[in-house]
């Protein structure tokens, strides 16, 4: 890597010039993908937040709820993705880290960054917090569940999601395919060749094709709120009797 960030005296991470104007140029879309990615949130990046580990696009997109192709070309115009065209198994393209990509993600993901004084601004520290917050709830809110089904012998848990986690063969000499897919609330387990195919399979709408259990109930848990923590609920109370106050005064 060319752009090895460098330690101050205080331990905190400084990042490059490039990086600093990428994380400077994402949108706040981008800076919550990027923050995800450096968080491990995402399926696949085998080979961690490094340079050439990457995803599939559709994965990408859909994981981060994405309902444009818009964000993530973004981020490859940026400079933090490269992409190869879909192979002939493959229905979407591949997405890769460039080098300033897995640096910016780590950024973002490490517990105290700063970027260079010139370039950081309010605005800034605001987006990445909002982001951290919000991708703590998204984290809490797919908080695992107790998962239904069995680990079958010479298979591991390879990737876990809200609804559905993704198994691999670990054991080369275990019977059965090379992947499956687990719907966590029900225990179904659905073969699949490849941790595409598995992925493909865990997406609720096709779940809900081969798994028995019934999906409903468990979307609509999904979508009840996140309790607010205790200071800002308290917060609000106080603005809301303040504002009641104003009110009562005019
Ligand atoms: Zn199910």
């Amino acid at each position: 890597m060319h752009n090895q960030p460098t330690e101050t005296d205080q331990g905190v991470t400084m990042t490059s010039t490039a990086a600093a104007a990428a994380l400077q140029a994402m949108t706040a879309k981008g800076t919550e993908t990027m923050t995800a990615i450096g968080q491990r949130q995402l399926s696949f990046f085998d080979e961690g937040i490094q340079e050439h580990s990457g995803i599939w696009g559709s994965c990408l997109a859909q994981e981060m709820g994405h309902k444009s192709s818009g964000v993530i070309n973004r981020l490859r115009d940026l400079g933090l993705f490269t992409t190869s065209p879909a192979g002939p198994d493959d229905d979407s393209d591949w997405w890769a880290l460039t080098a300033l990509g897995a640096e910016v993600a780590n950024t973002l993901a490490a517990p105290t960054t700063t970027t260079t004084e010139n370039t950081t601004t309010k605005e800034n520290d605001m987006t990445e917090n909002t982001t951290a917050k919000k991708t703590a709830a998204k984290k809490a809110a797919a908080a695992p569940a107790p998962r239904a089904y069995k680990v079958p012998k010479g298979y591991e848990v390879k990737w876990q999601h809200g609804g559905h986690d993704l198994l691999k063969k670990a054991d080369a000499d275990a019977k059965g395919p090379a992947w499956y897919t687990a719907c966590n609330a029900h225990g179904d387990l659905h073969e699949a060749a490849n941790a595409k195919e598995a992925e493909g399979f865990g997406v609720l709408k096709v779940r809900s094709t081969w798994c028995k259990g019934d999906h409903k109930p468990a979307a609509k848990k999904a979508a009840a709120p996140v309790k607010a923590p205790a200071a800002k609920a308290t917060a609000t109370k106080a603005t809301k009797a303040k504002a009641a106050k104003t009110t009562a005064t005019k």
